[in-house]
């Protein structure tokens, strides 16, 4: 076994299109002990009325989805954005903010990672305050221009080192780091940072790069390898399926939710 089934939450942007009352109820009818919550999906648009629902459930929230893009825009604004962002992490009890760092585009590589590392450094104080990890989270490279100016996981690993504080890590997702040829040296050098783990798949063919991303077993990526290998290099946390594609939100969130636990049991090796 892997991983116990203990450890599996479903990223609520796997059911982005069901309510966030749905996804709790078919995660608690599963048994699935986690969800991710995503900021645009709370009940009442409050993080505290989405605490009660969890709560009321007994489901925790594995982390927050999601702050971050502190490129390309006044550096007051994702300030303050993600102050909210950390506050709203806590009162979730969630014990990480997961960051989305923001795009290349107009400034350069050079000035968006200087832009990255200074909104990050700008927020490390208040969130250890909160209780509240924040996780880098390294995405394809083909996000550069619109999502994600880190776009490996030894970039990713190079700016946690460079920030040095204690409640700042990255999270690793299958779907933006499986292509790159250092996968195994560079999962061993970050190790000590991993604060999160993203499943999904890899089609062939990808026709939707935001959207067209596969269940675990439904791509060509060596899921189990790469999550082998987090768990040798000592990674106890959450294991969040997150599966943004068109197709799986148009099924019912019960089916859906039931398929995740079955595909992460016969992945993990759970009895
Ligand atoms: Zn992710």
């Amino acid at each position: 076994m892997i991983m116990s089934l203990d450890r599996l939450s479903v990223n609520q942007a796997t059911t982005e299109t069901a309510t966030t009352r749905e996804l709790v109820a078919a995660c608690r009818s599963q048994g699935i002990p986690a969800i991710a919550p995503w900021r645009h999906q709370y009940v009442g648009e409050s993080a505290e009325l989405t605490r009660e629902l969890l709560d009321s459930h007994g489901v925790v929230a594995s982390s927050l989805c999601r702050g971050g893009f502190f490129t390309n825009r006044p550096a007051a604004d994702s300030f303050d954005d993600n102050r909210h962002a950390i506050d709203e992490a806590a009162a979730l009890g969630a014990p990480t903010l997961v960051l989305v760092c923001g795009p290349v585009t107009d400034t350069g590589l050079v000035e968006a990672e200087h832009q990255i590392l200074e909104g990050i450094a700008s927020i490390v104080d208040h969130a250890a305050q909160a209780g509240v990890a924040l996780a880098i989270e390294p995405f394809h490279p083909m996000f550069a221009a619109e999502r994600s100016a880190v776009v490996t996981l030894a970039q990713a690993t190079r700016l946690v080192r460079q920030l040095g504080a204690t409640n700042v890590g990255l999270a690793v997702d299958t779907y933006h780091v499986w292509w790159d040829p250092n996968l195994e040296s560079s999962l061993a050098d970050a190790a000590d940072y991993v604060l999160g783990i993203h499943v999904a798949d890899w089609l062939v063919p990808t026709t939707d790069l935001l959207a067209g991303r596969g269940l675990p077993g439904d791509g060509i990526i060596d899921l189990s390898a790469i999550l082998t290998t987090l768990v040798k290099n000592g990674y106890d946390g959450w294991v969040e399926v997150e599966v943004l594609n068109r197709e799986v939100w148009a099924r019912p969130t019960d089916a859906v939710i039931a398929d995740v636990r079955e595909r992460m049991r016969l992945l993990l090796g759970d009895s």
